[in-house]
């Protein structure tokens, strides 16, 4: 049996600046498939989600990617800098991205997690798979390894860094003595399903992902009345749930760790409004909001939003415009946003 000890693999990742990692094993995640299919029966996913045709199972078992995984190593990195949040000045309003993807955390802690397995494989023969956002089951992986817990709103909290954190993992074909999961959770706390602004945390630990915000940014279609009107001026993703988690309160922000993808803390709308889709793509690349899965479409039309939101009146002419384009999701929502300048 080809072994290696956690504390060295620690140290190293130590050494390339990720933020912890933690080990489990490549067991398949039997219950996480199970919630997500109850989930899925239960029509709590959007039509256009990737479960809508995934294989759940396959995706609850890391064996399916790299089928001679003995031992996974969990990884988080925080993105939490400590940047303004909205760079909008009177004539040039700008929508929010969420946090998470005003640089591309992803990309930079699968580059680390790469450069992780060269170094174990100086040790010992190894092969191994690295990702970061997919294609396996990352949020069950941190749980059971003990990178965090499930807060109710569903995301993983991790002691030291919170909820702000994205998740990678690096599947490896040795065997590493494996960590516990931790046996904290939220308590008695509520303070996420209260604040949710559209009450998609329907119960502890479930999201009606047709009233989330999150979810709906990346979806095309009209958005109903009573979401539309608690939107905010968001043009990409929503972390609410986050900013109001106590669990969030004592995270330290610092200086951004990388400068991959870097989209900022927000844009300006009527710019986006003027781009053709090529030039959007090109302009915003490697960032999850123009990864190949994103609707165009959905983007322009959170920016409508965000602008009937803001009110000021250097849109109003563009939105009048809209009012009347061919495609109906478009008009709609501009028509809405040219109604709430009178509100
Ligand atoms: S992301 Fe926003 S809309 Fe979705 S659950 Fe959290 S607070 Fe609610
Ligand atoms: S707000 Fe409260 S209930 Fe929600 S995730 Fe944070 S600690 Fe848990």
């Amino acid at each position: 049996m080809r072994m290696i000890n956690a504390t060295l693999i620690k140290a190293y990742a130590k050494e390339l600046g990720i933020d912890e990692i933690h080990i489990t094993s490549a067991q398949p995640f039997a219950d996480a498939a199970e919630k997500i299919l109850e989930q899925k029966n239960a029509k709590l996913y959007l039509d256009t989600e990737h479960w809508q045709k995934r294989n759940i199972e396959k995706f609850c078992n890391v064996q399916s990617v790299f089928p001679q995984a003995r031992a996974i190593i969990a990884a988080c990195q925080c993105y939490l800098t400590d940047e303004k949040s909205d760079l909008s000045e009177p004539g040039n309003p700008h929508g929010l991205i969420a946090r998470y993807t005003w640089r591309n955390h992803y990309v930079d802690l699968k580059k680390k997690l790469k450069k992780l397995g060269q170094l174990i494989k100086q040790k010992i023969p190894v092969s191994y798979y690295a990702s970061s956002n997919g294609p396996v089951a990352e949020k069950p992986i941190a749980q059971r390894s003990g990178i965090g817990y499930y807060g109710k709103h569903s995301i993983i909290i991790n002691q030291s860094f919170g909820s702000w954190i994205v998740l990678g993992t690096l599947i490896v074909d040795i065997d590493i003595e494996p960590d516990r999961p931790l046996t904290i959770d939220c308590g008695n706390c509520q303070k996420c399903i209260e604040m949710c602004p559209t009450k998609a945390i329907i119960a502890p630990y479930i999201i009606d992902r047709r009233r989330c915000i999150q979810a709906l940014t990346n979806w095309y279609g009209v958005i109903p009345q009573d979401i539309v009107r608690v939107w905010g001026n968001r043009l990409y993703g929503c972390t609410i749930c986050q900013d109001v988690c106590p669990a969030n309160e004592h995270v330290e922000s610092r200086a951004p760790k990388t400068n991959l993808g870097t989209v900022g803390p927000s844009l300006p709308l009527l710019k986006i409004l003027s781009m053709e889709e090529l030039e959007y793509r090109k302009k915003y690349s490697c960032n999850q909001i123009t990864a190949n899965w994103i609707d165009f479409n959905a983007i322009r039309r959170n920016a409508i939003i965000a602008l009937g939101h803001i009110r000021d009146k250097v849109a109003l002419p563009l939105l009048q415009k809209l009012s009347s384009d061919n495609d109906d999701v478009m008009a709609k929502t501009a028509q809405w946003a040219c109604t709430n300048f009178d509100n």
